[in-house]
């Protein structure tokens, strides 16, 4: 295994990251660029391809953005409607994990910066009926979060006649260097496919066994390219504009506006996910199990190039948080409607053998030297001081977990 010498992604990272001569990683390569580029002349370019889309007659929206109750929506609607003066129309699709932090920062966005609001909210049985399936087939328990939140900007572009949709980061770009800034890569078919829905499209779902049907999927499904064409829907991503730090951006949002920020199971980072019981929480936990690292690690590493820690600081985060069991486990089966027992075998089915083994009690282990949390045997204890640095706004009175996914998430 070979690990960066700047930031902590290895060469087990997924997404095929590369390494140069000087050890360095294709991310942390395309990440200096945020230091080189001139980001006025990026505004610059942004706002000529924005200038394109501003409705003169007013009649339509200029652009259709995606949002959730977390991550960069603030920052994304913030540049966008008051930076270029664009009339936004915020989409989201609603996740059925929803936290109340993540219902009340959706609620101030939209009266925050006075824009429409249009959400997708599935019949739960259908969203169950398609994690069982998305679970057993290729453990994941978020296929129908991310097929849902990128499918349906783009059908209501096509219906609406909005052919702009505005994404904040491209993963490809930020986390791991597939593609330079200066690509301005745009959103595909192709990537959502192979990246964001682990290779399964929504087609590939329908299943007697499952149960699943076609209408079930429609929800899920991308528009045909003759649609797509017909309207000329493209949707470009801002980091390629605008030097993106999601730690910066989220503070500063939080002091213009009030986003609420909250203390996450297996990672330091309280800005983004915080809409979501899941992501930070069992998704998180399964991508551990399947990748032999958490999201702690892609946190640690995008706040290691940023400067905002040092390597060493990362380190110990990433083995502070790393095996952290999930605390939400027992809500997300009850949803399912699954057992823990379940739960744990189907989760062993995916658990890569090239970075675990048994141990002699029996119990899983990842192989020597093969992880971060492992490089020198054991898990240290974590820096409060580090994880205090992120700012935790004032908790206001919260629906118990007990109660579930709260009023749009739970559906009944
Ligand atoms: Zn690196």
């Amino acid at each position: 295994m070979q690990t960066c010498t700047r930031c902590l992604y290895s060469s087990i990272h997924p997404l095929h990251i590369l390494f140069d001569d000087e050890g360095l990683c294709s991310g942390c390569r395309v990440h200096q660029e945020k230091d080189l580029l001139d980001w006025n002349k990026r505004g610059e370019k942004l706002e000529l391809i924005l200038k394109n889309y501003r409705s003169n007659s007013g009649r339509n929206y200029d652009c259709i953005v995606p949002v959730s109750g977390a991550r960069d929506s603030y920052f994304i609607v913030h540049t966008i409607k008051k930076v270029y003066g664009m009339n936004p129309l915020l989409v989201t699709y609603n996740k059925h994990y929803s936290t109340d932090v993540g219902i009340r920062n959706l609620a101030n966005l939209r009266i925050k910066f006075d824009c429409d609001i249009m959400t997708q909210t599935i019949n739960p049985e259908v969203v169950k009926k398609i994690t069982r399936s998305t679970f057993r087939r290729f453990g994941s328990i978020y296929w129908h979060c991310l097929a849902g939140q990128s499918a349906f900007p783009v059908q209501l572009a096509v219906k609406l006649k909005i052919p702009l949709i505005i994404w904040g980061a491209h993963q490809g770009v930020d986390q791991v260097g597939m593609f330079s800034h200066l690509n301005e890569v745009e959103m595909t078919r192709k990537y959502r496919k192979e990246h964001d829905l682990m290779g399964y499209e929504a087609e590939d779902l329908i299943d007697d066994f499952d149960g699943i049907n076609e209408k079930d999927i429609s929800p899920f499904k991308y528009p045909d390219n003759r649609e797509i064409e017909q309207i000329g829907v493209r949707g470009i991503y801002l980091n390629n504009f605008i030097r993106w730090d999601s730690r910066l951006q989220h503070e500063k949002m939080i002091e213009i506006y009030g986003y609420e920020t909250a203390k996450q199971t297996r990672t330091f980072d309280f800005y983004n996910d915080v809409d979501c019981w899941n992501y930070s929480d069992v998704h998180d936990y399964i991508k551990f199990i399947k990748y032999g690292y958490g999201k702690v690690l892609d946190h640690a590493c995008r706040d290691i190039r940023l400067g905002h820690i040092t390597r060493e600081d990362g380190l110990n985060l990433v083995r502070g948080y790393s095996e952290l069991p999930p605390k939400n486990l027992e809500l997300f089966i009850s949803w399912l409607g699954i057992t823990k027992n379940a739960f744990y075998y189907v989760l062993d089915q995916h658990r890569n053998p090239d970075l675990w083994e048994r141990g002699l009690d029996w119990s899983w282990r990842l192989r020597d030297g093969l992880a971060i949390s492992s490089l020198d045997g054991q898990v240290m204890g974590l820096k409060e001081g580090l994880a205090n640095e992120f700012m935790l706004t004032n908790k206001k009175k919260s629906v118990d977990r007990d109660d579930g996914y709260i009023l749009i998430g739970k559906g009944m």
